[in-house]
């Protein structure tokens, strides 16, 4: 079956969120590697990374993620604000690849935007990136000899609206992007895609998004619902099959081939209450079985 989880949480430490990870039935799931409202790092010891691995492989939790610190703007015009996203960054490819986190997602910031008094933006982000990743050689050989780190960055598409009158481009910039700076991929959030103009619910709105990610690979989804309407460009992430996506929309998603098919899935749901998990990962199971779901009002 295909693998999905959740974002869970790291209080207590990283072997903490194996446990939460695998008591909730995940097969994959998704971090924050330190507070994601905070500049502040502090170090991992070795013997917590060494847990984390060991368990990790116990329980076959994979690929596992981390999703970068949201205080990043990478395509920021503020100077420092830039340098210090490229260094946080950095820290987060490296924790990475203490714990053996599989790969590191960062949104796209202000860039991969449709529009284009954007491109300014998209580009510092790409130099941003490829200063990261150690790829701003214009011979792509001598990048690939050199790869700093052995986690794969993944950049993950936002919820901007689209231009008015105009189809959504975002994907297409992204995926440019991705290929452009030599990242692993990209990230495809269901709530951003709809809240940006995709309409995944349509199945000419699926064809219409795949063509835009050709030549990239899609690594994960992030599957959220979505309560903004499509192309609110609202980022607020609902329950599944409680938001403007519906269980229809997500059904809909789910059933389209590549490049989306087995692609890892992960929800970041709303956490208000205990029982929130367990419900999105239940769905989420009724979804991938194809078992008839309802949607609780
Ligand atoms: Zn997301
Ligand atoms: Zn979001």
């Amino acid at each position: 079956m295909r693998r999905f989880g959740v974002h869970v949480s790291i209080a207590g430490g990283f072997p903490k969120a194996l446990e939460r990870a695998h008591a909730l039935g995940c097969t994959t799931f998704q971090i924050f590697s330190h507070s994601p409202r905070s500049w502040q790092l502090s170090g991992i010891p070795e013997e917590e990374a060494r847990k984390f691995r060991s368990e990790r492989e116990k329980l076959g939790l994979d690929p596992v993620f981390i999703h970068a610190c949201y205080l990043l703007n990478l395509s920021s015009e503020n100077t420092d604000l830039r340098e210090k996203s490229v260094w946080m960054l950095e820290e987060e490819m490296k924790r990475a690849d203490i714990i053996g986190a599989d790969y590191v997602i960062v949104h796209s910031g202000r860039a991969a935007t449709d529009g284009e008094d954007d491109s300014g933006a998209n580009i510092l982000f790409m130099e941003a990136v490829k200063s990261v990743l150690g790829t701003g050689a214009k011979n792509k050989k001598e990048n690939k000899k050199k790869k700093k780190f052995r986690a794969g960055l993944l950049l993950e598409n936002t919820a901007a609206a689209p231009a008015p009158n105009h189809p959504p481009e975002s994907i297409k910039m992204l995926a440019r992007m991705a290929l452009e700076t030599g990242a692993a991929g990209i990230c495809f959030d269901t709530c951003h895609g709809f809240a940006s103009g995709y309409d995944i619910t349509a199945s000419d709105g699926m064809q219409f998004l795949a063509r835009q990610t050709q030549g990239v690979e899609v690594r994960l989804i992030h599957m959220n619902d979505s309560r903004g309407r499509l192309g609110s460009g609202l980022d607020r992430h609902e329950h599944l099959g409680k938001g403007g996506i519906g269980l229809d929309g997500l059904r809909n998603f789910l059933g389209f081939g590549p490049p989306f098919r087995d692609v890892p899935l992960i929800m970041e749901t709303p956490k208000k209450k205990e029982e929130d998990d367990p419900m999105n990962m239940r769905t989420a199971r009724e979804l991938l079985s194809g078992k008839k779901t309802h949607s609780e009002t």
